[in-house]
């Protein structure tokens, strides 16, 4: 086991079946072993720095219907909402005067949020903030409207690939989505210039041993500048209420091997990990991880966005969440870097 890790460590690269043995067969010794190891290499390109993103969740409105999400389009258990431009820029105000250079607008496949009008709040962002960079992340959209978000100034596009193996894909989704769009649409926005951020959950239901391999062997192949594992955890208005949520351990074993894979990407520990132990991002940003993305979303509507049961800091005010991240990051040994925190590797085309 060890020379494995030693080999990954040396290579940045393992077979699937050499990473299928790691996952099936790590123990605790060799776990914290791989933990060093991943902890060195990030420190090798990153050193102790934790970037921050401020995360404004605009809509919980989505088109959509994926089996594990709480915003699922058939959940009629939760009370819509979505943010007016004016309530994005004051996030935005705040967020700036908190610090961040970085906004990520997260939110579901929202009809509302036509082109235009997310073209619209990118330059209104850009015009605002000009040393701000912004991150997308609303799904699945064509290789034209990606176009238009990156001409209008937006910089990088989160869209998780969920599970690289089609049958896999097809058991968390409805018919109408597939991994081979996903995949088509990660590859249409690295082309087009984003910086790119694809993921995956750990524990999802069905998930197989080699589904994971197949995930981290799949982000090897497509080079993305940003990877966000998280646990899956059950949400009680979806199908998957009665399903087991992704181990702390699992979460963190994927979070190391993705730092070794790729060295050089900016990797976030998530909100989903802070949910399932109280000192899980810690544990992620010890494994490797290097990002925080605090949530900056007006605090009347956090309680909407619920992707998941039991979700970590929906009472809190952003300077709160901005604060407590602070402290949580500097107490495990790191330090906060307020840049716009680029991958080190992208240019702007
Ligand atoms: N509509 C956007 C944003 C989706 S929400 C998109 O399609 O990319 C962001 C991420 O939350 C998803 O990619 C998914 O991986 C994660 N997520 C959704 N439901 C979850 C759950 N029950 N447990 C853990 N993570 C979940």
């Amino acid at each position: 086991m060890k020379e494995l890790i030693d080999k990954l460590y040396r290579n940045n690269n393992l077979s699937k079946e050499e990473l299928i043995y790691i996952i099936e067969n790590i123990d605790e010794e060799s776990k914290e072993y791989l933990i060093e190891k991943a902890n060195e290499t990030r420190h090798k390109y990153y050193s102790n720095k934790v970037f921050l993103r401020g995360l404004i969740e605009f809509t919980n409105y989505c088109k959509n219907d994926c089996y594990y999400c709480g915003i699922r389009k058939s959940n009629s258990n939760i009370e819509r909402y979505r943010l007016s431009l004016q309530e994005i820029m004051d996030c935005c105000e705040l967020g700036y005067n908190l610090g961040y250079r970085t906004y990520v607008l997260q939110g579901g496949e929202d009809g509302y949020f036509t082109d235009d009008r997310i073209v619209q709040m990118i330059k209104a962002i850009k015009n605002k903030y000009t040393d701000c960079a912004i991150t997308l992340s609303v799904g699945e959209k064509s290789y034209e409207s990606y176009k238009k978000y990156y001409e209008a100034g937006a910089d990088r596009y989160l869209l998780r690939h969920e599970t690289a193996d089609e049958e896999h894909y097809s058991k968390l989704h409805p018919k109408e989505l597939s991994f081979s769009n996903r995949k088509k649409c990660l590859y249409d926005l690295k082309e087009i210039g984003f910086q790119i951020g694809a993921g995956f959950m750990v524990g999802s239901p069905y998930q197989t041993s080699e589904n994971l391999a197949n995930d981290l062997l799949f982000l090897k192949e497509l080079n993305p500048h940003m990877v966000g594992n998280g646990p899956f955890i059950p949400q009680k208005d979806t199908q998957f209420n009665k399903k087991k949520q992704g181990t702390l351990e699992s979460s963190i074993i994927m979070t190391a091997l993705t730092r070794l894979l790729l060295p050089k990407a900016l990797i976030p520990v998530t909100t989903a990990l802070g949910t399932i132990h109280p000192l899980g991002r810690e544990m992620g940003l010890k494994a490797g991880a290097n990002v925080v993305m605090p949530n900056l979303s007006p605090r009347d509507v956090r309680e909407k966005y619920l992707l998941y049961d039991n979700k970590i800091c929906t009472g809190d005010e952003a300077a709160e969440c901005r604060f407590c991240i602070q402290n949580r990051i500097e107490n495990a040994g790191f330090k906060i870097d307020l840049s716009r925190g680029d991958n080190i590797e992208w240019r702007r085309l």
